[in-house]
């Protein structure tokens, strides 16, 4: 077994470039004294360049200049809204290699998979070009005599938007085109670990003409984001993170009056039932667990085998398991790269460790596979015969080890899911479609697989969650976003003739 590498030190880290915030549409480094952040290649362990961190008195500078902003963007014509759009969406095909490029170089995922994160994210896009449909109001004549309503959307004014590492591109893509689409400015506050992808976007809003101000990147950690949640020129707080923190960030917005959706961590249930194709099963298994080296929110972690599909399954996940290549993400033959941070790495293995120790059946133990370099890398995990109460089953682990559990009955599998404190994704592989059927009305979890194991909706549809992997009541992109990001005004109107008029001091009614 190797030994988790430290993260390396740089002899003269200032040699190094520096990552700098994006306000109103320049590169700024901050002040002097302010704290500075490493960055890493996670293939490496290299550190490659530093982050500027922002303080309160940053955040505050970045939201007056984006309020001011706003005012404008906010009376610009639908048409040339939606026009920005299209360009947006050119200009993210025509340099989707060099934005892949930057995720690979500072996430570690494969250049493929980077790849196919930014089509997923110009999903988003895709359907902000729309907006104008996405924002038309409501109207209803004559509600009564010669009275009218309508229904109109308003943006908020200042959104912040704070995200995880492991969508550098595509969750800032569900947030921030749709905020803006709608009339907002935006405040970008990506992951301190891959910040690269984040700077990238904002030029790319701007060559498409998003006037300046309207998306400024600020760079930090806790001290950043709290700067924003307190901060009263703030509206609302799109959140993607892990569930502690998606609490934190859920309760101290509300706390402050603001709007806020707040999506969190997850542990997602593969059922495989006896009548399954267990070899279509263990392709997605492992491709679901491994891709992304597990660090999805919507990755299969637990494959829960029912009857007696369990042996076969487990021996045909093994086998296509232990022939994956782990290997850095900018080499072709990579299917897998490495996890984000040393501390990932060291975190994953001791839950390996502790598998064992807990009783579970280490079929694949990816400890055992030998890298070469200071790259956060380990192998693809199963584990067997494990069951809720071990640490493997209950917290989520964010790395490349599926657990399998083994259940008698269909009704077993759904009481074990219905009883996992996350709910974002789960899936059910079968041929039967009363099962399937079944399994979607009876399953508490907000995202629903069938024969599907990662059942991300697309654009026209929007992404959340259920109990502790969403913390607010809208679901990110799609339809539900436009919603978080507008607010309704109604307005009822009438034309009277003067010589109708009168005092009546009764409630209206009509
Ligand atoms: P994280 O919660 O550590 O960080 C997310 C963001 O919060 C980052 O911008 C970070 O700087 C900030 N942050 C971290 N600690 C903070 C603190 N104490 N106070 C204020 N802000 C803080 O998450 P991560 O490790 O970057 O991402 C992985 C997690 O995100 C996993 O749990 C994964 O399941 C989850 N995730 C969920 C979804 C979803 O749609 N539900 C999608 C992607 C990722």
């Amino acid at each position: 077994m190797t030994q988790a590498p430290a993260t390396s030190p740089v002899s003269d880290p200032t040699a190094l470039p520096t990552i700098g915030h994006v306000i109103a549409g320049e590169s700024d480094a901050g002040t002097d004294a302010g704290r500075l952040a490493p960055v890493y290649n996670p293939a490496t362990g290299q550190q490659t360049a530093q982050l500027a961190l922002a303080d309160a008195q940053l955040v505050d500078r970045a939201v007056s200049t984006a309020a001011e902003a706003q005012r404008a963007w906010c009376s610009t014509g639908l048409a040339k809204r939606s026009q920005i759009m299209f360009t947006l969406r050119q200009i993210l095909q025509e340099r989707r290699g060099e934005l892949a490029a930057l995720i690979t170089a500072e996430h570690g995922k494969v250049l493929s998979d980077a790849d196919g994160e930014i089509t997923r994210g110009l999903e988003n896009v895709d359907f902000c070009a729309g907006l104008m449909h996405h924002l038309k109001g409501e109207y209803a004549e004559q509600v009564a005599g010669g009275l009218d309503v309508h229904q109109v959307r308003q943006p908020l004014g200042v959104v912040a938007c704070i995200t995880p590492f492991n969508f550098p591109a595509m969750v800032p893509l569900w947030m921030i085109t749709t905020a803006i689409a709608a009339g907002n400015a935006v405040i970008l506050k990506p992951s301190e670990r891959d910040p690269s992808a984040a700077v990238f976007l904002a030029q790319a809003f701007k060559d498409a003409g998003v006037p300046d101000g309207i998306l400024n990147v600020v760079h930090g950690d806790k001290a950043a984001v709290d700067a924003l949640l307190d901060h009263q020129g703030i509206s609302a707080v799109s959140f993607v993170g892990s569930t502690p923190i998606a609490k934190y960030i859920y309760s101290r917005s509300a706390e402050q009056g603001k709007r806020v959706q707040a999506l969190g961590g997850a542990k997602n249930h593969m059922v495989v039932m006896p009548d399954a194709d267990l070899d279509s099963a263990a392709d997605a298994a492992v491709s679901a667990a491994y891709g992304s080296a597990g660090e999805r929110c919507m990755a299969v972690s637990v494959a829960v085998a029912v009857g007696d599909v369990a042996d076969e399954l487990v021996e045909k996940i093994r086998s296509r398991a232990q022939s994956l290549t782990v290997g850095d993400g900018t080499d072709a033959g990579s299917e897998m790269g490495p996890l984000i941070t040393a501390e990932a790495l060291q975190r994953v293995r001791g839950y390996v460790a502790g598998a064992a120790e807990e009783g579970a059946d280490v079929v694949v133990d990816g400890r055992d596979w030998s890298f070469e370099g200071e790259g956060y890398f380990i192998g693809p995990t199963l584990l067997d015969r494990v069951k809720p109460g071990m640490s493997v089953y209950d917290d989520e682990i964010f790395g490349p080890v599926l657990s399998v559990v083994r259940v008698e009955t269909y009704d077993e599998a759904v009481e074990l899911i219905n009883a996992n404190r996350y709910a974002n994704g789960t899936a059910i592989f079968t041929r039967d479609g009363k099962t399937a059927r079944e399994f979607e009305f009876d399953i508490e979890v907000g995202m629903v697989g069938i024969n599907v194991p990662i059942p991300v909706p697309v654009g026209a549809f929007s992404f959340g969650g259920w109990k502790d992997s969403l913390f607010g009541d809208t679901h990110m992109y799609g339809p539900e976003a436009f919603n978080f990001y507008t607010r309704r005004k109604v307005v009822t109107r009438r034309w009277p003739e003067p010589s109708e008029s009168q005092v009546s001091l009764g409630f209206p009614t009509h």
